[in-house]
This record gives structure tokens, sequence and C-alpha cells, in this order.
């Protein structure tokens, strides 16, 4: 059983807006969500270690998610002046991995074998190595819920979270699998 009150407390302290439990069985790694990212609009398919393909195929990452049961969501919510507010949405897009790094650290201490995905690309280096070379940190970067095959939106609705918070706001979420 997670202290849900404990771990809410550190992800405040972290600058997580929300932290919100989550029941690994609501997860499904959707093929559709992956065809999506091949679409390649974020331009980041096949250039990096945490984006398809390089972050594994589905079965593998079905394998490794369904060792847990419980874990835990994570969010930021950030306030835009407008919907074109780039500057706001980089802001806390920075925020949220800041926040995810330290909350991970932490989390590592009590929980070694946890699982962290999280959102967006990696951009832990200036050009990432792949293909060519093996990841320069394999044991600190975190595919995102999105390259797993995550639909996040439906995955917060099944854990009552919100995703979406309005006009003149973004919002980014990630989740640790800790039991
Ligand atoms: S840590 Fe560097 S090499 Fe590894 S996935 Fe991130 S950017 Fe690529």
């Amino acid at each position: 059983m997670l202290d849900m009150e404990k771990l809410g407390r550190m992800g405040t302290e972290c600058g997580f807006t929300h932290v919100a439990p989550l029941d690994v069985s609501t997860i499904t790694l959707l093929q559709d969500v992956r065809d999506m990212c091949a679409a390649n609009t974020c331009g980041q398919y096949g250039k990096n270690w945490c984006c398809p393909p390089g972050v594994g195929e589905i079965p593998e990452l079905e394998e490794r998610v369904r060792k847990y049961k419980k874990g835990i969501l994570v969010q930021t919510v950030g306030e835009l002046e407008d919907s074109m507010d780039w500057e706001g949405m980089m802001e806390a897009e920075q925020q949220h991995k800041k926040s995810f790094n330290k909350m991970h650290r932490l989390l590592e201490e009590e929980y070694p074998d946890l699982l962290a995905i999280g959102s967006g690309t990696c951009t832990r280096c200036k050009e990432c190595t792949y293909p060519d070379q093996p990841c320069r940190f394999p044991n600190n970067t975190f595919g995102s819920m999105e390259a797993y095959g995550m639909l996040v939106s439906e995955v917060c609705k099944k854990n009552d979270l919100a995703y979406n918070y309005g006009p003149k706001t973004t919002s980014y979420t990630a989740c640790f699998l800790i039991d």
C-alpha cells in the first residue's frame, strides 16, 4: 500500500502541481499512439533513445510495465498569457522536467526498483547518440508516456486526474510505477 499522503507531499515539494494514485491495470499500451509518434510531428521519431523506435517495441515495454500494480501520476500545470505563449509552455516543460528528476532521485532511495516514465523526449545531451552509440546516461533517462504507447488523457481520466485545465493553461504529465 503506497502512502499517498507522503508521496503527495513529496511531489508538491519537488514542484509538481498535482500528484494522484495510479492503478497500473488502467494503462493500455496502444500501437495507435506509437503510430502518431511515427508521423513525426515533433521531429524526434528515430532520433533519440527515449523515443520510438529506440525506446523499445510494445511487447518489451509491456513486460516492463506489467511488473507493477501501483504508482503515481505527477503533473505540472502552467499558466499561459494566451494560446500562442510558447515561452510559457517551455517554462512549464522545464519546470516539469526539473521536478521529475528531483522526485526520481528521492523516490529511488526508497523504491530502487521503480519504473520512471516521463514526458517529452530526452534533452539531456545536446545531441543524442542514437542510433550509432549507446545512450550516455542509460540509468538516468526516461521514455515518455506517449513513447510507451499510452494515451495520456485516458490514463488521467481512468485515475480521476484532470488532463486539460482550460484555456490559458498547459499541462505536462508523467508517472512513476512503484509497487
Ligand atoms: S541521455 Fe543523451 S544519449 Fe541518452 S537518450 Fe538522452 S539525449 Fe540520448
